[in-house]
């Protein structure tokens, strides 16, 4: 699935690297991580910071997300029902809390051949390799994916970006794009928190240029969040975090407790006309 970066060839494992025909090498790390990142791209400050990722992680391992986890699981089963030797990529996959759970389920049914994790950030796809032998986990930028034409079966978009030109230059014949989106009431209650006239998510906002839906399902649930640092892990992970001002940040320091709800859609799309 994989090529290089520089000269778009295939990739392949060898002497402790991935390597193309024509010499391009990326060192692998003992945990199986590289970064196909290419020049200028290739800086330190891109995708989120080690503490948004430690925040992140805290959060979803309190199994807040678990109810959002198992539900992709289930549509990933549903809608690959009868299909083995199954490519997933997970673009934009953070520090892999889905991806793990998605291949595991896969692999679980007798359908998965291989599963690949990007994301932009190298804390993030550093620490989901750490995590999980059985996905390869790069650093790469989702509208550039080191990914040849054709090659994934399933592609998973989750609270990521969406490049939809690109998603459909390395979509198989019948594959499917799963995305994961705010449902409009997601986080309601801390916004109302923390502005003066809060706004629902726009869900209509998210469709894809040249694809179709094919399914729709909405993961609703209400939550507890129970202490003063769980309500800023999560804070931490939302795009508020950068653009509250800072009278809202004071009244979300405040809080000892939220009851909050988690709103999310899994939208299943496949290219248009096929
Ligand atoms: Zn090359």
């Amino acid at each position: 699935m994989l090529i290089c970066p520089v000269c778009s060839a295939p990739l392949a494992e060898a002497g402790g690297a991935l390597k193309c025909p024509d010499g391009h090498s990326f060192d692998l790390a003992a945990s199986g991580y590289c970064n196909l990142l290419t020049g200028s791209r290739n800086g330190k400050f891109i995708g989120d910071d080690r503490e948004m990722v430690a925040a992140r992680r805290r959060f979803l391992e309190s199994g807040a997300y678990a109810p959002l986890r198992d539900a992709l699981c289930a549509r990933l089963l549903a809608m690959t029902e009868g299909r083995a030797g199954l490519s997933l990529l997970d673009a934009g996959c953070g520090e892999g809390y889905y991806t793990r759970a998605a291949a595991a389920a896969l692999a679980g049914a007798g359908r998965l051949l291989q599963a690949v994790g990007t994301d932009i950030s190298k804390s993030a796809t550093r620490y989901a390799a750490g995590r999980d032998r059985a996905v390869r986990y790069v650093t790469a930028n989702s509208y550039h994916l080191p990914v040849a034409d054709g090659a994934v079966d399933l592609i998973l978009s989750l609270f990521a970006p969406a490049p939809a030109e690109e998603f459909l230059r390395i979509l198989a014949p019948g594959g499917l794009v799963i995305r994961a989106v705010p449902g409009a009431d997601h986080l309601w209650e801390l916004k109302q928190a923390v502005y003066d006239e809060p706004y629902r998510n726009r869900e209509e906002k998210h469709r894809l240029p040249g694809f179709a839906e094919r399914d729709r399902v909405r993961v609703e649930y209400p939550f507890t969040l129970d202490s003063p640092d769980r309500i800023r892990d999560l804070f931490a992970m939302t795009p508020y975090a950068r653009r509250t001002p800072r009278q809202g940040l004071e009244r979300l320091e405040k809080l000892e407790r939220l009851d909050v709800t988690f709103s999310f859609l899994l939208l299943t799309c496949e290219p248009a006309g096929a």
